[in-house]
Formats: structure tokens, sequence, C-alpha cells
């Protein structure tokens, strides 16, 4: 692997081109496989360097919303070459402050790259402006018809909160900030405490490419912070335009609520949390049981179960065959060896949550890891409970973060419709069945396809493709706008608005709205998609 670059974690905030700690608040991260604090000490951001940011952001952004996109590709490329040159040092630091190995440190590093390089291809191409143009029909009676064009503009600042269980991947230079950045929009990470300094790592990378590829000052920040109010600050502040966030639903409906209660309110792209139901179908279970028990206790505990598509629950008709499946299920989970969670904190909140759901009435647990596992290591957990008693309990729907997953037994299709029916909005569905079956099974489809953003034919929910198809998101509460994926390039609409030019003059529109296309992009010029000049 190749030695780091010149970076190093100060612990400081990163304020445009500058370092800065003011701030009088200083934390520390947490090494979860150690057990013990982390070295280097982080300053909080003070209110004064908030607004410094922000302040920076908002200067940058009449420039940076009018760079080629060239110029931007060069940018994001270079914030990929960065990353990568931080070499051993960045895994080290990962790894030290998540207690997930190496090997996923690397992953989610490729991951992070792709995004970032895939982004740069999309606006050197150009055409993701979705320019569309209605030349003017002057001698058109009653009225005449005015010559319109439109494209996707830049919003302004953007704020990006990271989640503890993506440090790379959703976080300092994770899908929002690639998606802000190539939409023309100004960073400010609130940096997630957990990961403080692989965070810090990642900002100087993308400072460094800002630096040498000519970008305006603030066109990234990195602010630190142990509690939420340096983000309720930025959230709150007049000049940022819109919100990513990637977390739980507590943070992220609060944040939400706190955006709307501006005085100009702003959208919130939040992506939070998913039970991600999997429904297992009557001959998918007659004639794969063993392979789908297999297939599921690795899902199910893969990360250590923190990831938004966890299957958190199965779902499937009373038989024989599904006796089995659970038996075989329970016997697969707890050859699993438990591994480490992100965070004591996390550690807590999983087995507190996952105690709420087996204290309720009628619940069983039908395999647990049956050792005590190390510190900050997480017991895998199979409950089971009836269709019945899970339709009447909203709180058997909450997410366990965590290797946990509750196994609904439904006394018949109708049942097994109705707790469809109940649960609320996610980010995948599953259903694991015979294509033959899945005709009886067309209403229980539809009724999947109204509550999530995916649905998956006889896999796992867990991994998610970063490519334009994919759909990440979800009806609320997986997030705070279904319209949206939150992976994959079409990410980048939740960071433009559209915006119209009325009877302009073709020299001074910009270069994608032009008659002769200088960009070669492709458009829609009255109602046909086109690269073609408009004579
Ligand atoms: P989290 O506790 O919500 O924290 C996320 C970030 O938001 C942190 O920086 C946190 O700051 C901040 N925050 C939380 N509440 C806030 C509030 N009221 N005001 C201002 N800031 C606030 O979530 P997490 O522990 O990082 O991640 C675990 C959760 O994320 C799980 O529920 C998981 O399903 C979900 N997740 C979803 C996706 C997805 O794509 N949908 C992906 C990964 C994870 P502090 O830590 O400083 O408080």
């Amino acid at each position: 692997m190749t030695t780091a670059a010149a970076s190093k974690i100060t612990g400081k905030n990163h304020i445009g081109y500058r370092i800065s700690a003011k701030g009088t608040i200083t934390y520390k991260t947490f090494n979860p496989e150690l057990n013990t604090d982390n070295e280097p000490t982080f300053f909080e951001a003070s209110s004064e360097e908030i607004n410094e940011a922000v302040s920076l952001a908002t200067k940058a952004f009449e420039s940076f919303k009018t760079i080629p996109g060239q110029k931007k590709a060069a940018f994001l490329n270079a914030i990929a070459d960065e990353i990568l040159n931080l070499g051993d040092t960045l895994l080290q630091t990962y790894c030290s402050e998540t207690g997930l190995p190496e090997a996923r440190a690397i992953g989610e590093r490729g991951r992070t790259v792709f995004q970032l390089r895939s982004f740069a291809e999309l606006v050197e191409e150009g055409s993701w402006v979705e320019a569309s143009i209605d030349t003017a029909i002057p001698d058109r009676t009653p009225l005449p018809k005015p010559d319109l064009r439109r494209m996707n503009v830049p919003l302004g600042p953007v704020v990006v909160f990271g989640a503890s269980n993506f440090p790379l991947a959703y976080s300092t230079a994770g899908g929002d900030t690639a998606a802000a950045l190539a939409a023309g929009c100004p960073v400010i990470v609130k940096s997630h405490p957990m990961h403080a300094g692989t965070g810090e790592l990642v900002a100087s990378a993308i400072i460094a490419a800002a630096q040498k590829t000519d970008m305006p000052e603030g066109v990234f920040s990195n602010l630190n912070s142990s509690g939420i109010e340096v983000g309720q600050q930025l959230v709150q502040h007049p000049s940022i335009k819109a919100v990513g966030f990637t977390g739980s639903l507590r943070g992220g409906r609060a944040l939400l609520d706190l955006a709307a209660k501006r005085e100009e309110p702003i959208p919130v792209f939040a992506e939070m949390g998913s039970v991600n139901p999997v429904i297992v179908l009557p001959e998918a279970l007659k004639t794969r049981g063993e392979e789908l028990a297999k297939t599921y206790a690795g899902s199910i505990t893969v990360g250590t179960g923190q990831f938004c598509t966890n299957p958190g629950l199965i779902l499937g008709i009373d038989s024989e065959e599904l006796h089995k499946f659970t038996k075989l299920l329970s016997e697969e989970i707890i050859k699993v060896n438990p591994t480490c969670m992100l965070h004591p904190a996390i550690k807590q909140a999983y087995q507190h949550n996952r105690a709420t759901i087996l204290n309720e009435d009628n619940v069983t647990v039908i395999a647990e890891y049956p050792n005590e596992p190390n510190a900050n290591y997480a017991k895998q957990t199979v409950a089971v409970v009836t269709g019945e008693d899970f339709i009447k309990n909203p709180k058997l729907h909450q997410e366990v973060f965590g290797p946990f997953s509750l196994l609904v037994k439904c006394k018949d299709k109708q049942e097994l419709e109705k707790a469809i029916f109940n649960i609320e909005g996610q980010l995948t569905g599953t259903i694991l069945g015979n294509i033959l079956e899945i005709n009886e099974y067309n209403y229980l489809l539809s009724l999947l396809s109204n509550k999530v953003g995916r649905v998956i034919f006889n896999g796992v929910p867990t991994g998610v493709e970063v490519c334009p198809s994919m759909v990440h998101g979800g009806p609320y509460p997986s997030s705070t706008d279904s319209r949206y994926s939150a992976v994959g390039t079409s990410s980048i609409k939740r960071w433009v608005r559209p915006f119209s030019y009325q009877n302009w003059p073709n020299e001074l529109l910009p270069n994608e709205l032009k008659n002769e296309n200088p960009l070669g992009i492709l458009r829609l010029v009255n109602n046909q998609l086109t690269k073609n000049t408009i004579y």
C-alpha cells in the first residue's frame, strides 16, 4: 500500500484552507476493539468558526456554481486521488475508530473513490442538467409563445451529516458530499464524532484537491462536534440551503423539524433506519429452506448487523416448512462468531432496543449467541412473534440497529398482507419465492411496493450497488423524501432546482442552453431529445 501523504490528524476544524481550534470543548474517539480512547484530541467548532465556514461557503458559491463540468470533474477526481494517497494512515485510523476490519476499510474506500469518479464522469459529460428548450413562436395566435429554456442549477451551500457505520462512503467525502459538489454546491461537513480522525484525514484530502484544482476557498469545510449543537446551528444558519443526513430516525426527524421551523424552510434529505421486510413464500421454503437459512444467517450478522439494509424482519405463513426454516436459521445464526460494534454507545443502543422488543408480549427468542462475547461485541439474536401480535403492536416494527431479526409467523395469506399493510416506509423489501407462485401473491407485492424504495427478488437486502438505476431511499420514515435516492448518480437531483430563462439573448445564456449546444449534451428541444444545434 502507498504511504500516507503529508496529512496528519490535528484535531482541529478545517475552515476553507485554514485549520482552526477556537472552541473549548474537546473530545476523543474510541477504539471499540481495544476498549480504550484513541490518542488525538478533537476541538469542537465554536459558533464563530461555524459562521466563518458558512460565510466562506456562501462566497465560494458565487464562483463555484458556474465552474464548467470539466473543472468540477478534475476536482472530484483529485479528491479520489488524494484519498488513495492517504494510504495506510487512513485505513489504520478507520479501523481504530470503528472496530471494523481492514478489508472493510479497503472496500469502503474503493466505493468512495468509485462514487467520486462516477460523479466526475457525470458532470464532465454534462447532460445531467436536464436542459429543456422550447423555442419561440412569435406569430402564434392569440398570443406569441416566448422562448423558454430550463436547466438544473445548484441550491447553494449545503450541510452534510455522515453516518457512524460508513466513515468513508456515507461521510466526509461520501455520496452526499460528492453529489453536492458535483451539482455546484459548497459543502460543510458536520463531522461524525465517532470517526473524527478518519473524517479529518478525508477532509484534508478534499482540501488538497480543491487547492490543486483551483477551487474557491470555502468550497469545503469540516467542522468537529461531540454533540448536536454544531449541527443544529448549521441547519438554522440562514445561508445554508439544504441538508444531507445519514443516520437514525430520531436524528433525521429532529433536523427535518428544525429546518421546517426556519424563517426560510430548507429541504432535509435524511436517509434513516429501516427493518427491510423479507417475505418468504411457501414454495421457496419447500425447495430452498436450508440454503435460505444459511444465506440469511450471513445477511443478519454481516458487519455486526450495522447496515441500514439489514434484514430486521422476516415474514412467512405458518407451516411445517416455516418451522423447519426457523430451526435451521436458529442453528446457522449461532454458528457465526460475534463481531465488534462501532462504539460502546451503539452496543448500548443495540441492547436497549433489542430488550424493548423482547420484553413485549408474546415475543420469544429462538436463537441467541450462547456465550458472553468480548466487550463491545454483539450477541446475534432472532426472535419470533405471531402475525396477529405484530400487527397490533407498532413497537415491534422498530429498527434494532445490529444483528437482530424478528420472524413473523402469519396464520394465512390475508394476515401476511395485513402485516405488510401495517408496516411503515422502508428502504427495501425482499421476496423469496418461485416465479410461478409470485402471481398468487400479486396483491401482497403491490402492498409491499407501496412501502419500499427497492424490491429484491430472491436475494438479500444488504449490499447496495452504486449505479444510476439504484434507489436507496423510500417512503417515510426510511427517508424524508421518497422522490430521491441517496446512492447513485441520480442523487445529484437533491442538490439542484430547476431554473428557466425566458427570451434570453443566446450569447448571454449558459453554454448548456445556447443554440449551438457547445457542450454537445443531450437536451429536450421542442419535446425531442437531441444533441442537435438549434437553427
Ligand atoms: P445518529 O445517531 O442519528 O447520528 C448521525 C449524525 O447526526 C451524528 O453526527 C449526530 O451527531 C447527528 N445528530 C443526531 N441527532 C441529532 C440532532 N437531534 N440534532 C443534530 N444532530 C444530530 O446515527 P448513527 O449512529 O450515525 O447511525 C446509525 C443509524 O443510521 C441507524 O439507524 C441506521 O439504520 C442509520 N443508517 C441509515 C442509512 C441509510 O442510508 N438510510 C445508512 C447508514 C445508517 P452527534 O453524534 O454529535 O450527536
